[in-house]
């Protein structure tokens, strides 16, 4: 059969050979060692955790290793493509820090030699592939949506995709010469499909960098690779693009292990060195009914990287979480460097994990307490100010007028040896320190010793001195107490606890809950400092 005829039926217009493009993409001048990976994202409007979990390690990858990290946008899948969807990847990215050696702008420039960077504007490529296919008999013309008059048909087979399905040939794959030129002449549109070369018995075996070597049934689908818009399905355009643009390690989800042969049969009908492929494992969560699951947007707030931007973490903390699920090695590291920045941990493909880890909430706040609890109070003030800027305007408005006032309660309990840990995120600070912005309100937490503390608050209200000192306010406490009948002495009190009306931590939590309205704070003699001797005396004033 003259497949070159055909080809040409197909593509009279693309005369530009594979070679042709061969030279537009020159292999790189980079070591071995040197790693180039993307990100290629189908920009939806949105960044699944997953994704940027994915993003991470191929950044990470070409960062320990001199290496390019490049972005190539996955824009074929017009139904799902989103006005500003690219402003959005480049938006998140940015808050994170995390560059690019080769992308294209918004503004449509590409920065580096190997684009267009977005896969819309690269469909002349795809075609001159299609075409060299087909002209080799390795590729064919499909007519069948058309003549089965099925709705979508050509993609309703595509997702069919099974590991144990027999092969599934095409009935267009042996269409004669005469027999296309019949659907081109009636103005049918067609698909190409890849003319598989396997039977369903055969298996291939590939080597992931995370899972080692995984073998599987072999491809034998005639499955499409340019859609009848000439548009091509994601394996395609990977194939080619992957190649063309020097990629060494393809980072991406393990839901697409299944599909990895028809990769390969794919980058071998072209003639294309198989690329090295890097499995992630998704990210989970255990589902109501106590089973693993994919973390989902539909499902889980923290799936979607708005989440932590609106909740005011630092983009920091985020990183350093996925890195402690990314990399066996980075906890560890941390402890041994609290310091350093995260930047400095020398990421290993081979301490990335096999297992897919479970999202967990907790430990992300418990990264993020401690890389908060070691910012000063003017450093916490900036972050919180520029959360408050994108997220509470009225907010933001008191923190700029009263600078001084909120770095200081800022400080309390920081900038010390031992700093406490309770602040995870920008958005918890405002009630964290809600006593400290308004006078609290003392009705829930008097409920049971509403008439002690009234006596024992009237009496430390007239002896009141604005104290100088902890010692010295912790004294004023004590003798307070003393008068009224509480022990001063705790082995006294626990010898004989009727004969006193309390002990001094009692009286302390009296003047605790008078000036913050919490049994628990940070050290209160730092707040009486911050709030100042008029307001301390107002709120010592009180009855419950
Ligand atoms: N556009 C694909 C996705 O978002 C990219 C997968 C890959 O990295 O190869 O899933």
């Amino acid at each position: 059969m003259d497949y070159k005829k055909i080809a040409n039926l197909l593509y009279p217009e693309v005369t530009t050979t594979p070679e042709e493009i061969f030279a537009r993409y020159p292999k790189r001048n980079l070591k071995e060692s040197q790693v180039v990976s993307r990100f290629a994202p189908s920009p939806t409007g949105y960044m699944h955790i997953g994704n940027f979990f994915q993003m991470f390690i191929s950044y990470n990858l070409t960062r320990v290793s001199d290496g390019v990290f490049f972005l190539r946008v996955e824009d074929t899948d017009s139904k799902r493509e989103k006005e500003q969807a690219k402003e959005v990847v480049f938006e998140i990215l940015n808050k994170f820090g995390i560059k690019f050696d080769e992308y294209q702008t918004l503004e449509g420039k590409d920065i580096g030699a190997y684009g267009p960077y977005v896969q819309s504007q690269r469909t002349e490529i795809y075609k001159v592939f299609a075409k060299k296919l087909v002209a080799e008999g390795k590729a064919f013309p499909c007519f069948c949506k058309k003549t089965e008059g099925k709705e979508d048909v050509l993609k309703l087979r595509e997702n069919k995709f099974q590991e144990d399905d027999e092969k599934e040939y095409d009935p267009c794959r042996d269409l004669s010469y005469e027999e296309v030129k019949a659907h081109i002449d009636n103005g049918e549109p067609f698909a190409i499909r890849l003319k598989t070369k396997n039977t369903g018995k055969e298996r291939v075996k590939f080597y992931d960098l995370i899972k080692g070597e995984i073998e599987a049934k072999a491809n034998a689908k005639d499955f499409v690779i340019l859609k009848n818009d000439g548009i091509p399905p994601y394996a395609f355009a990977h194939a080619i693009d992957d190649t063309l643009m020097g990629t060494t390690i393809v980072v991406r989800g393990e839901d697409y292990i299944g599909s990895t042969p028809m990769h390969i049969e794919l980058f071998d009908a072209l003639g294309f060195k198989p690329t090295t492929y890097c499995h992630n494992p998704l990210i989970c969560k255990i589902g109501d009914n106590g089973n693993k699951r994919k973390i989902s947007k539909r499902y889980d707030p923290e799936a979607d990287m708005r989440f932590y931007f609106e909740k005011g973490y630092l983009t920091r903390s985020v990183l350093e979480y996925l890195l402690n699920i990314i990399n066996s090695g980075f906890e560890m590291w941390r402890a041994n460097n609290p310091e350093k920045d995260w930047c400095e941990f020398k990421f290993g493909i081979n301490d990335i994990t096999a297992v897919s880890p479970i999202f967990d909430l907790v430990k992300l706040n418990d990264i993020s307490k401690n890389l908060i609890s070691r910012l000063s109070g003017e450093e916490l003030y900036q972050n919180w100010l520029a959360w408050a800027e994108e997220y509470n305007k009225f907010l933001a408005e008191y923190l700029v007028a009263n600078k001084n006032f909120a770095v200081s309660m800022l400080k309390i309990d920081r900038e010390c040896e031992k700093p406490r840990k309770d602040i995870f995120n920008m958005s918890m600070i405002e009630e964290y320190f809600s006593y400290m912005l308004k006078k609290p309100n003392l009705d829930e937490v008097c409920e049971q010793d509403r008439e002690k503390f009234n006596e024992f608050m009237e009496a430390y209200e007239q002896a009141f001195i604005f104290p100088s000192s902890n010692e010295e306010w912790f004294n004023l406490v004590k003798e307070v107490a003393g008068q009224l009948g509480y022990a001063t002495d705790n082995k006294a009190y626990k010898a004989n606890p009727e004969a006193y009306k309390g002990n001094v931590a009692k009286a302390c939590e009296f003047v605790r809950i008078a000036i913050t309205g919490r049994k628990n704070s940070p050290t209160l003699f730092e707040i009486i400092k911050v709030l100042g001797e008029k307001e301390v005396k107002e709120r010592i004033k009180v009855k419950a």
